[in-house]
Parts: C-alpha cells; structure tokens; sequence
C-alpha cells in the first residue's frame, strides 16, 4: 500500500505519535485527575494487537517517534508485549520507542524495556518529599518512584525527570530537584499545568508561569541556550553548575504549536491532532470496519483538520480547555 507522508494543512509533518495504551492510572496527581475517576470499560479499548497494527501504520507513513503513555502505560498488563512488538521497529522505520511513566513499576519492567530497544524514558516526580508527594499523588510512595529509578538506571536506560511545577504545593523544590537530577545524571523538564479536564480543585490557584521559574533559576544556576532536541515541545538550558539540561514545557506562556509535529492515539482509539481541541477520528471503528485502508483515510481526515494551535489559559473559575484529562489523551 502507498504510504504518503503525513502533512497537515499548515505544512507541519507528523513524525511523533503518542499512544495512550490505558487511561488508568495507580496514582491520582491532583491537577491531573480527580480523586474519583471513572475509567473506560476494558471492553472499550483498543486490543494490544489492533495498538500494534495502527502504530505499524504511523511508521509507515513517515512517523520516526513513538511514545507510550496514559495513564500508566506500566499498569496495562499486556504494555511490555506492545514494546517488545514495537522494539522491533527501532532502526528500522522507527529512530525512537519512548516511554513516559510514573516509575512506580519500573522495579518490574526496566530490564524488559531496554532488552525490547528503548533507550530513554521520562519518569515524571513532582517532588521527593515523601509527604509532599503522597498529597499531589493523593496516596503514592515515592520510595516505590526512587526505587524504579534506579532499576532504570542499572537497565542502562537514560532518564528526563518530569516535574509539573505547582504553586505553593512543589515549587520551593524546583532548584534541589533540578540539582539532584543534574547529580544523579538525569535532566529534568518542568511542564506548565494544563487545563484539561475537569479536577476538585481550580488549576489557577496552583499555576506557576515558567517564564518566573526560569528568572528564579537564573539567578542560581548559570543557563545556556542547549540546541539539544527531543522530538517535543521541551526547549533546553544548559547547566553549568550540574553539566546536565533543564527543559521547558511552557504551554501557557510560550505557545509552540508553529512547530507541532505530534498526533495522539488514545486507548479507545481516537485520534487526537491537538491536545487542546476536541477534533477526532475513531481509528477503532476505522481498523474494524474498513482496515488499514480506513485507518488510512481517517488520519488524512485528521490531519485536514489539525488546529493551528491550542487555546489554553489558566484563568480564575475558568473550565478546561477540553473534557479530557491528559491521562486519556496521553501526556
Ligand atoms: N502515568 C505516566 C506518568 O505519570 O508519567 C504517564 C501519563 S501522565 C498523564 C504524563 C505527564 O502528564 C506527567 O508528567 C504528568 O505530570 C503530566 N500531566 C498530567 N496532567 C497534566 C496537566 N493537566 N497539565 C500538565 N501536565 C500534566
């Protein structure tokens, strides 16, 4: 079958795929979910095989990166034969298979990932307190996160700490997180919060623009521009004093959309093109109804329709920007 690239109406290539392969999650960060969540019925979801079949598909048609995600891709029993099958990928077709987890299973999994050919992962840790971090996690145990970390490690996987920056909740621990990173060989990406989906509390009580954490982190660290790209909308420093990067995710204050090169499959099969808009195509009806074809045509369709940008704005009483929480579209 031809397999034209994937560009969408304003010129953009997608190389970059993520894959929700579960909207569960063990943990129940407060500005990602709400304490009670309700989660998709399993006999909504993609099956590993119909995943597996559609990511084919996205390499393809010209996609290099793959990220699995959720929820906690981790929690998904059958997530370590998803990259076993997709490993196979890597070298050929695929330049990376990527994943961005909790860490609470790595003590398990991390040997299995780095045989089935991932390389680096994102751990997200919004604080090493143990109390600070079971109150944003509502009940998790960072020893478990610390202990997946460092079976990370031993595996031989390079690591980027993911650190969502709360106010008054984490941000005093922006510097020592970033220190400790530095000195335990990972760099750390801070990420602005999002207004997606509904939480128990209002985002913009806890919101932190980056742009003033930056300003903060200048005045102790020494930063320099890094060119250093990760495929995302991460913008780098270096930082002399640990010889490691700080990233930035600044959705809010610094809107990267110009040069977004990412589409999103969620457990269900949906096919997001923007994190911020509702705009979909249902690749599970597609694969089961019309196959490879289908899937074919509904993420042309998609891309047709790829927003220009997302909308976002952390505002007192605001809503969300969209009903979905990150761990269904896959963050
Ligand atoms: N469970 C995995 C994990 O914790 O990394 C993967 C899914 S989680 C949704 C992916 C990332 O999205 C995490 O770094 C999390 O902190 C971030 N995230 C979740 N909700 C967010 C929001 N509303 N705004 C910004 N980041 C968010």
């Amino acid at each position: 079958m031809a397999a034209p690239a994937l560009v969408d109406r304003h010129g953009r290539t997608i190389r970059y795929l993520r894959v929700s392969v579960t909207d569960r999650c063990d943990l129940r960060c407060r500005y990602c979910m709400a304490e009670k969540m309700t989660f998709l019925p399993r006999s909504e979801l993609l099956a590993l095989e119909e995943i597996a079949l559609i990511a084919e598909r996205f390499i393809a048609r010209g996609v290099t990166k793959i990220r699995l995600t959720g929820g906690e891709p981790l929690v998904r029993r059958d997530a370590v034969d998803l990259v076993r099958r997709l490993g196979r990928k890597v070298g050929s077709g695929l330049d990376e298979l990527t994943m961005t987890t909790n860490g609470t299973r790595l003590p398990e999994h991390a040997q299995t990932l780095a045989e089935a050919g991932v390389r680096r992962i994102n751990v997200s840790l919004d604080s090493r307190d143990p109390e600070v971090f079971r109150h944003i996690t509502r009940h998790g145990d960072v020893a478990q996160v610390l202990d997946g970390i460092a079976a990370a490690q031993a595996a031989g996987l390079s690591i980027k700490i993911n650190m969502v920056a709360l106010k008054g909740l984490n941000d005093d621990q922006i510097a020592p997180m970033l220190e400790w990173a530095g000195a335990s060989g990972m760099d750390l990406t801070l990420i602005e919060t999002m207004p997606l989906g509904a939480i128990d509390e209002d985002r913009a009580d806890r919101f932190v623009p980056l742009t003033q954490v930056f300003d903060d982190l200048s005045r102790r660290f020494t930063l320099t521009p890094d060119h250093h790209r990760s495929g995302g909308p991460a913008r780098y420093w270096h930082v002399a004093q640990t010889g490691a990067r700080l990233g930035l995710i600044s959705p809010l204050t610094g809107n990267f959309c110009e040069s977004c090169n990412r589409v999103r499959l969620t457990t269900e099969g949906k096919l997001f093109t923007c994190l911020g808009h509702e705009d979909q195509v249902d690749l599970k009806a597609a694969i089961r109804e019309g196959g490879l074809a289908a899937v074919d045509a509904a993420i042309d369709e998609a891309l047709a329709a790829k927003p220009a940008r997302h909308d976002f704005s952390v505002e007192r009483g605001a809503a969300p920007a969209v009903r979905r929480h990150m761990s269904v579209t896959g963050g």
